[in-house]
């Protein structure tokens, strides 16, 4: 699939390829589906007559977009499906703020991402540290926000896996073993001497389209975790 941007995607025309109950399978789609803690699209499907309701769009051999109504659609039909872009790009926003706070807490704290859920109002992320006593909330906040605030690019990439494992700034890796050996490229996302790791989620093209961060609250998750929960500002 070609790029398609992270936030305003436009609308995008397709083939309805198959139909089975409230879902519809379309030929090619920019559709985010819901996985690595990032919400599916939702928007609209019209054909020549009617406009259906997308749901949250969902992962599958073939990427699902359930619908409230099938009603009218039929196989070969040309479809325009159209994003609810409000939602994308809180939702791509909150996940490229994601990355940074990921990778800076790595940096500073030594701390692993092992979990994340994101919202469009906030995003919780679950750290563990080696000495969580060493955290520090206010310079986490601080070096996310000097980040945003200085128009790094954001590029993607599509690398094999051994220049992936290979790579020593590579961050999140483990993950890959879960992805079949078919899958020879895998998509890559560089925040230009911030973090780099294999990503399947929506990005903006550079941080200057970020609102600054602000750390809602930190709470246990058990030995040595915390979970922390961010909102953006202006959001
Ligand atoms: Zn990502």
């Amino acid at each position: 699939m070609t790029q398609h941007p992270g936030i305003n995607p436009p609308p995008f025309s397709s083939i309805i390829t198959d139909i089975s109950e409230n879902k519809i399978f379309l030929k090619e789609t920019y559709c985010y589906p819901r996985g690595g803690g990032q919400q599916g699209d939702t928007g609209t499907i019209t054909n020549m007559d009617l406009q259906t309701e997308l749901l949250e769009t969902l992962p599958g051999k073939s990427i699902i977009h359930p619908v409230t109504s099938i009603e009218g659609f039929d196989i070969g039909d040309e479809v325009l499906c159209t994003i609810n872009q409000v939602r994308r790009n809180k939702n791509t926003t909150m996940h490229t703020v994601q990355h940074i706070v990921s990778a800076i807490a790595n940096d500073m704290f030594s701390a692993e991402t092992v979990g994340n859920q994101i919202s469009e109002e906030y995003t919780r992320i679950d750290l563990l540290f080696p000495d969580r006593d060493k955290f520090n909330s206010e310079d986490l906040q601080q070096a996310v926000n000097d980040i945003i605030k200085s128009n790094k690019n954001v590029r993607i990439h599509n690398w094999e896996r051994e220049r992936i494992l290979g790579h020593e700034q590579m961050r999140h890796t483990k993950f890959m073993d879960r992805i079949p050996d078919t899958v020879k490229e895998l998509r890559v996302v560089e925040i230009v001497g911030v973090d780099l790791c294999p990503c399947g989620g929506t990005h903006v093209d550079n941080t200057s389209k970020l609102d600054e961060m602000s750390i809602t609250n930190v709470k246990s998750k058990g030995a040595g975790k915390l979970r922390i929960s961010y909102s953006l500002n202006n959001h």
